[in-house]
């Protein structure tokens, strides 16, 4: 099969994507359900029609595009990404895996492919947490991991409902309807730019991802006695801040002793009350993220935070209360699919690294009701969710190749 990607034409379609935004060039703004991100959609959608792909939406506003295959009741094999963009952002991000897969599919049938299971092409509603405060929106519905009713409750920025937002935006049905039925995917591949500079650094043009790492988050509240920094003895003190100072230390230990580099805790946030030099802090909030490629190693860590919790405050006869904010299960890629992916890369002439994704994407979400694997392409330093995010148009290109031929591979 010689498969020739449209390099110009998927150059041009990214940009004109990215100039359907809400923030001046070349930053990138697309909220979803915004008027805005309605009219990438239709875009979108029109491209979509042109490649003679059948369309649906359904009613949180996932869009699927389809090539049916000669075999359309056997499962389908998926790809996609997303196309909103959080404030001030790049044009790369999730756009490659949208566009990119598009051009796959264009690819394949340009080649003479037929394919016996369906392809198809999938964008995610609201991958960014901007508008309802939590990622992968669409994905979490799709695959269950997060039910309709918990959906319902959500509410954007301004205080509005998310079936509100989304029945404005014209999405219509119940949100019961949106989890996909078992064997929906017999294999989902997400193309994405790496978001970090690893392949950049060492030069290997294409990630294949092994594992997603999932994070954990806690607020920990510890109350002590606040006073005056002059009149209270060190003796008679219950300091919040000494209190979180060896707490986060600890936090820091359980990570760097779990047996394993992809393990990685921050304290990303510490609000310290009355917050005056002449105080002595009463209060503390701490905001705690764990992550790790491993479910039992990160509850083994989040197990050891919690003893070092409750020791040290006992020692020093303050309060501190642990709430877990949310806790989603890293995945591990299909050695099937990964391998399918490598199969294409050596075939293309193309050098690849296996690799963790250190951030999560909705494939993290569909790995729960389908065997998935991710492919990166390098983006320039690294840089991502910026307006100066950059992937040469070789690198997409390349990575669009290796998508289309690993497709052909699963649907055949
Ligand atoms: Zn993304």
């Amino acid at each position: 099969m010689n498969m020739a990607v449209d390099t110009a034409r998927l150059s041009k379609e990214i940009d004109e994507l990215a100039s359907i935004s809400d923030a001046e060039p070349p930053a990138v703004t697309r909220i979803v359900f915004t008027p805005t991100d309605l009219r990438a959609r239709a875009w979108l959608v029109d491209r979509c029609q042109q490649a003679g792909l059948l369309v649906r939406q359904d009613p949180v506003g996932n869009i699927f595009a389809r090539w049916t295959g000669s075999e359309p009741r056997m499962p389908a094999v998926g790809t996609g990404s997303h196309i909103d963009a959080i404030p001030n952002a790049g044009k790369y991000d999730g756009v490659v895996g949208v566009l990119g897969g598009l051009e796959a599919m264009r690819t394949l049938e340009r080649a003479g492919f037929r394919p016996r299971s369906s392809i198809e092409l999938l964008v995610f509603t609201s991958e960014e947490p901007t508008r309802f405060g939590i990622g992968c929106l669409g994905s979490r519905l799709l695959s269950g991991t997060m039910p309709a009713e918990t959906a319902r409750k959500l509410t954007d920025k301004e205080g509005v409902p998310l079936d509100e937002v989304r029945h404005a935006a014209g999405f219509r049905g119940q949100l019961e309807e949106v989890r996909l039925p078992d064997g929906y995917y017999k294999a989902f591949v997400e193309l994405h730019i790496e978001q970090g500079p690893l392949l950049e650094r060492r030069r290997i043009p294409l990630g294949i991802v092994t594992e997603i790492a999932a994070p954990s988050s806690l607020r920990i509240s510890i109350a002590g006695s606040g006073g005056h920094a002059g009149g209270v003895l060190m003796a008679d003190r219950k300091d919040a801040l000494c209190t979180a100072a060896e707490l986060i230390l600890a936090i820091e230990n359980a990570a760097k002793t779990s047996g394993s580099a992809d393990t990685v805790a921050t304290v990303g946030i510490c609000e310290v009350f009355p917050g005056a030099v002449n105080s002595i802090p009463s209060r503390v909030q701490l905001a705690v993220d764990v992550r790790d490629t491993s479910l039992e190693r990160r509850d083994r860590v989040l197990h050891a935070i919690d003893c070092a919790r409750q020791s040290i405050a006992n020692s020093r006869k303050v309060s501190a209360e642990a709430v877990q904010l949310n806790a989603d299960a890293p995945a591990s890629c299909d050695p099937g699919i990964v391998e399918a992916l490598s199969e294409s890369s050596r075939k293309n002439h193309s050098a690849f690294l296996p690799m963790v994704s250190r951030a999560y994407h909705d494939a993290l979400f569909i790995s729960r009701i389908a065997p998935v694997a991710m492919l990166f392409i390098p983006c320039r330093n690294g840089y991502s969710h910026r307006p100066d995010e950059y992937a040469s148009p070789e690198d997409i290109a390349r990575g669009v190749t290796v998508l289309a031929d690993t497709l052909a591979a699963l649907a055949s």
